[in-house]
């Protein structure tokens, strides 16, 4: 079976066969018993295990499989519904558990369309995490900067909370495919900024524009979810990039909450390859 990946070496097509990856030129990739496949160079590595850590993959998949941002994905499956065309090849750029991956796969093939969709991650464990998961999709530990698809053989590119290659996702898209980008909006987790800041400030709007694409459309989205429990507040918080940047002893003001309701919101962005 032909796969929408191609070969880290040499750049030729792979194909996928039962237990690895192969190009005509024999270079092979073994998979790994959930499915996925190693097609970062070890050279790129830059740390022994890149990408995010286990407690916020955990946090991640926590969160997210407990519905809060199911408006979100029920968007992005709706606008690459409404853009993919009918034989489709889908690749999501830094695609964590795989969240988002199945949902878009899923809605494509019940809309009667013919998915070939892949994921790639920086991260081993988001991807192993992934191929356990979801099997609708091929996924490969690979670089959002060295994307391993060949030119003008993607119809569609997501990028949700993830690394921006712009110049990767220009190469590998079609002309007239689409590069749908979601970022936080304004207030998105204004509730949960004002519980651990003092001073918390609102996310600048953005909208780039970027050499190549033209924009076709902006979705906003904009809810509200109510957090029971102390561990799906952490989580959340886990799963940010706040979670990062916060001094110790603002981030342990979470720990006193049981409740939280925040607003959640994003932008997603639909660019079109001229
Ligand atoms: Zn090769």
């Amino acid at each position: 079976m032909l796969s929408l990946f191609v070969c880290p070496v040499c750049g030729r097509p792979l194909i996928r066969e039962k237990t690895r990856y192969f190009c005509e030129s024999g270079h092979s990739f073994d998979k790994a018993s959930e499915g996925y496949v190693h097609l970062l160079p070890a050279n790129r590595k830059h740390s022994k295990l890149p990408g995010d850590d286990k407690n916020m993959l955990r946090a991640r998949r926590s969160f997210l499989s407990a519905g809060y941002y199911a408006p979100l994905r029920e968007t992005l499956e709706a606008l690459c519904v409404k853009y993919c065309p009918n034989e489709v090849a889908f690749l999501d750029s830094g695609c964590g558990e795989g969240y988002y991956s199945s949902g878009i796969a899923e809605a494509l093939a019940r809309a009667g369309k013919k998915p070939a969709a892949a994921g790639i991650d920086i991260s081993k464990e988001a991807v192993r995490l992934a191929s356990k998961q979801v099997k609708a999709v091929e996924f490969a530990v690979a670089s959002a900067y060295h994307l391993p698809l060949a030119d003008s053989s993607a119809d569609a590119v997501l990028n949700c909370f993830s690394p921006l290659c712009e110049s990767e996702f220009l190469r590998v898209l079609r002309r007239g495919g689409h590069f749908i980008y979601v970022v936080p909006a304004p207030r998105h987790l204004w509730e949960l900024k004002c519980a651990v800041y003092d001073e918390p400030y609102e996310n600048e709007r953005v909208t780039a524009s970027y050499e190549g694409f033209s924009l076709l459309e902006t979705a906003q989205i904009s809810d509200r979810i109510r957090l029971n429990g102390n561990q799906s507040i952490i989580d959340l918080f886990t799963m940010t990039p706040y979670f990062w940047k916060t001094p110790r002893e603002s981030a342990e003001r979470l720990k006193a909450l049981d409740t939280l309701e925040t607003e959640i919101s994003f932008d997603i962005h639909v660019y079109e390859k001229a």
